[in-house]
């Protein structure tokens, strides 16, 4: 007998955890994508859709399926999620990472809020539609991607670069981090629509010097140039900068606090939100954080250069300022070498697909206000973007009130609410029929 969609979630997310797709930025050592790739193609097969599998290098595999809707002269809504996760060490673990295992009423497992469970209701969704005949208003290309956490070269970018033509038509995207909630009262929730993120800037710094013998008096030194540059950038904090979608996310928290917030100066307030205070302090404000150091091959030799990677997140529209300030920091000697650039992206919360959005999350939870805000890290939607589609982070999750999510993300024991996972699925459900 067919499993409702919201029993069959549980199944479809524990059977995704437990294909481990590690990803560690890095070819020879990452596990791929093939075998959840596999098990996802399987899953839409079995339900008579035509799954197209697609390897950018062996073991990289994404899936992308479309499903035709009533109105196929409407543009086409994307719904994506990535199936790679960022490593675990099980030694650090309550369970197995790669366990699935449910207790407490969570299902536990790298992989089960970033963004397996996401993957799983999608597929939950589908699936129970294609077996009892339902057609969507619109068409729904369904994209499951590799490479996610390592930039998505080899995944959504690659497939956007390689064969544009799967995204024929799609005007609009949902996929991660967005439509989580974040409880005020009993009675009020907040979900968390994400409608920008920003932009990615990774630089290496180089700085010069002479090099010598370490036994001299030295006053041209590029380690100790590199590391007195590197320290005042990592104590540096730019300037605050609200742009429209953290002002009318300040805007509706400070309603719904009751909180007065000057959006010029939202800083105090921020560090009042808890849990995701650390989310949404990032997003008013470029950042500049160092994350390696090079230099150096012998203890007595003094090298003639040394560099530093800094992971910069830049805001809309401010990667040109943004460039000029770092410069002023770093100071003048400091070569600077661009390893790795993507911009920010912001919409506007308005339109149609929002409005659905709002509704479906009330329709399930009476209690429900939807509100837009800022990502701080970077998503596919950055590659799916080039081709001019508005994405946004709305993958519905209702979370009880004392559970730190964001830390979740990457964290150690990381898992996903059995009950939000089962809400997820009535709310994507009702929303893609609206949409
Ligand atoms: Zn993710």
């Amino acid at each position: 007998m067919r499993k409702p969609a919201t029993d069959e979630v549980i199944d479809l997310c524990r059977d995704l955890i437990r294909i481990d797709t590690t990803n560690t930025g890095d070819l020879a050592t990452s596990a791929g994508e093939r075998g959840a790739a596999e098990y996802v193609a399987t899953k839409l097969s079995e339900v008579g859709l035509d799954p197209q599998l697609f390897e950018s290098r062996p073991g990289r595999a994404s899936v992308v399926t479309r499903i035709p809707g009533a109105d196929s002269s409407r543009g086409a809504l994307l719904v994506h999620g990535h199936l790679d996760v960022v490593p675990a060490d099980a030694s650090e673990w309550s369970v197995h990472p790669f366990s699935g295992e449910i207790k407490d009423d969570f299902i536990w497992g790298r992989g089960a809020v970033d963004m397996k469970d996401f993957d799983a209701m999608a597929l939950a969704v589908v699936r129970e539609w294609q077996q009892t005949g339902y057609v969507p208003p619109r068409d729904i290309v369904l994209a499951y991607t590799a490479d996610e956490e390592a930039g998505s070269d080899y995944g959504a970018a690659f497939l956007v670069d390689e064969h544009p033509e799967l995204f024929e038509g799609c005007t609009e995207a949902i996929g991660e981090v967005g439509g989580f909630s974040y409880t005020v009262s009993n009675d009020l929730r907040l979900y968390m629509i994400q409608t920008a993120e920003k932009g990615i800037d990774w630089l290496r710094v180089h700085a010069t010097g002479r090099p010598g013998h370490g036994s001299f008096v030295h006053d041209d030194n590029a380690v100790t140039a590199l590391c007195e540059a590197v320290a005042r950038v990592g104590r540096h904090r730019f300037p605050v900068v609200v742009t429209p979608t953290v002002r009318a996310f300040l805007e509706e928290v400070g309603e719904a606090l009751h909180i007065e917030i000057d959006p010029d100066d939202p800083e105090a307030a921020i560090a009042k939100l808890g849990p995701i205070a650390t989310m949404i302090g990032a997003t008013i404000r470029n950042t500049a954080n160092p994350t390696r150091l090079n230099a150096g091959y012998k203890d007595n030799v003094i090298p003639g250069r040394a560099s530093a990677t800094i992971d910069c997140r830049t805001l809309p529209g401010q990667f040109e300022l943004f460039r000029e300030q770092l410069v002023e920091v770093l100071g003048p000697d400091l070569e600077i070498e661009s390893i790795h650039r993507q911009p920010a992206l912001e919409t506007g919360f308005d339109g149609a697909l929002v409005d659905a959005m709002a509704l479906a999350l009330k329709a399930e939870d009476p209690g429900a206000h939807a509100v837009p805000y800022m990502l701080s890290g970077g998503t596919d939607a950055k590659s799916f973007a080039r081709l001019g589609i508005r994405c946004f982070g709305f993958a519905p999750l209702r979370l009880p009130p004392d559970l730190n999510f964001s830390a979740l993300f990457h964290g150690i024991d990381e898992r996903v609410p059995v009950e939000g996972l089962q809400f997820g699925v009535r709310v994507l459900d009702r929303f893609l029929r609206q949409s």
